[in-house]
């Protein structure tokens, strides 16, 4: 038998029935804090995230070249394909332009449970917004997010990266190399951090404060005695999101996401609950239009992993299955079939979910079926009733069976099904 391919998902009906659930929630949100949906090709030219994210992208990127010698890649993520989209046809959209998507997204990682190959994003993007409310509405909507998904232990992590890349300027370190530092800090790999500041030859002082700033974690307390632009900045978003009700957020300001195109705040979310592969989202402003040959605009954005936030409902026992099916249709015999369809077409147009028996099965086995499939009620149309315009309705929870006149039964259904959700 041919396999599906490594590190890649095929989603049962019920598995399906719990992802519907949390994209519609994603959905409300959204559109409750007025974003607005799009969607990108699933393929990109590969220059796009060499662009952005430098040529070590191609590691982890599925890219291949096209009949026409294109060099073409699988998205690993959205952003990119977001600020490419504005920069082509968006652009003299009003702003803020408030965007967001959930698309599959390829990488080429080792799987594991949280990791995959093809895996989902749900992306939120403010293009047009360099206000301290843009970053903090970011955090808002995640807050909002993460306690009407049922999600209670998430923890909140804020950093500034202009914060330390300020001391790197003030300790000489061009630019151009501070990501290497920013990078080593963003693995947590302080030892290497220390070598690099060493290497060239910071005041041992001044290395000693950039590395004690970077370490520094907690409530917005440890901002104090803290001065500049970036600190008064991190301590407006945080704050104002406080004030709004996300409940504490944690700042810590090791968290600098290690690229060049973050400009400002950058925040990961966590649930510690899922172990290992534990951040179900990353965050921050970011300046990409300009490597993408466009003007320069204020953007912040952020990426949840979708299939890790359906990990974490798994485990708090809050994800639905597949949605019951409402109604079953059988025929008693061949020639009633026709009268078996037409109500459940009639179901269908109001609403009720109907299926009509397609096997031609015996009227025990069409019940069975009815019974595994889960309907919630049954409709036999019967020689008998036929004669006297009815039909059988029987609640497959109660087992309890009414005549009913065809011309209404669909309503009784409606009603009692209206009546069930209370
Ligand atoms: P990133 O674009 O790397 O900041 O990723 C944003 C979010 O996507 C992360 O916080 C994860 O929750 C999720 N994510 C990233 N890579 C994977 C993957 N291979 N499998 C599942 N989720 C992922």
């Amino acid at each position: 038998m041919i396999q599906r391919v490594r590190g890649t998902r095929d989603f049962t009906p019920a598995e399906m029935g719990g992802r519907r659930q949390v994209e519609d929630l994603l959905r409300s949100i959204a559109r409750e804090y007025g974003y607005r949906e799009i969607q990108t090709p699933v393929i990109e030219n590969a220059e796009l995230f060499i662009a952005k994210s430098g040529p070590a992208v191609l590691e982890e990127m599925y890219s291949f070249e096209d009949r026409g010698g294109r060099q073409l890649a699988l998205r690993p993520e959205l952003t990119a394909p977001v600020v490419r989209f504005y920069l082509s046809d968006m652009s003299n959209y009003p702003m803020p332009l408030k965007l967001w998507c959930v698309s599959n997204c390829f990488r080429y990682e080792e799987p594991q449970a949280g990791r995959y190959r093809e895996f989902f994003q749900f992306d939120v993007e403010i293009i047009g917004s360099g206000a301290p409310e843009a970053d903090a509405e970011l955090l808002m909507l995640a807050s909002d997010l993460c306690r009407r998904l049922g999600l209670k232990e998430v923890s909140f992590r804020i950093g500034h990266v202009g914060i330390v890349r300020e001391m790197l300027d003030a300790a000489h370190v061009p630019r151009e190399e501070q990501s290497g530092f920013l990078h080593l800090i963003d693995k947590r790999r302080y030892g290497d951090a220390e070598n690099f500041l060493a290497g060239r030859r910071i005041d041992a002082d001044a290395a000693r404060g950039i590395l004690q700033t970077c370490a520094k974690h907690g409530d917005s307390s440890i901002l104090n005695g803290m001065r500049g632009a970036s600190v008064d900045y991190l301590r407006e978003v945080v704050s104002l999101a406080e004030s709004q009700g996300t409940g504490r957020l944690n700042i810590d300001l090791g968290v600098v996401r290690g690229l060049d195109y973050y400009t400002g705040v950058v925040f990961e979310i966590d649930a510690p609950e899922l172990g290992a592969e534990k951040q179900i989202c990353g965050g921050g402003s970011y300046s990409l239009a300009p490597l993408f040959g466009g003007k320069e605009i204020a953007s912040t954005g952020m990426a949840f992993g979708f299939d890790r936030l359906i990990l974490a409902m798994q485990r708090a026992g809050t994800l639905r299955g597949e949605e019951p099916l409402d109604l079953f249709v059988l025929a008693a015999s061949e020639t009633l079939r026709p009268d078996a369809i037409r109500i459940a077409g009639s179901a269908r147009g109001k609403g009720i979910t109907a299926e009509f028996d397609l096997m031609r099965r015996s009227m025990s086995k069409a019940l069975k079926y009815a019974s595994t499939r889960g309907a919630r009620f049954t409709v036999i149309v019967g020689e008998k009733e036929k004669a006297s315009e009815s039909v059988v309705l029987r609640d497959m929870v109660t087992g309890g069976q009414d005549i009913i006149p065809v011309r209404v039964v669909t309503d009784e259904i409606a009603q009692r099904l209206r009546a069930g959700r209370g």
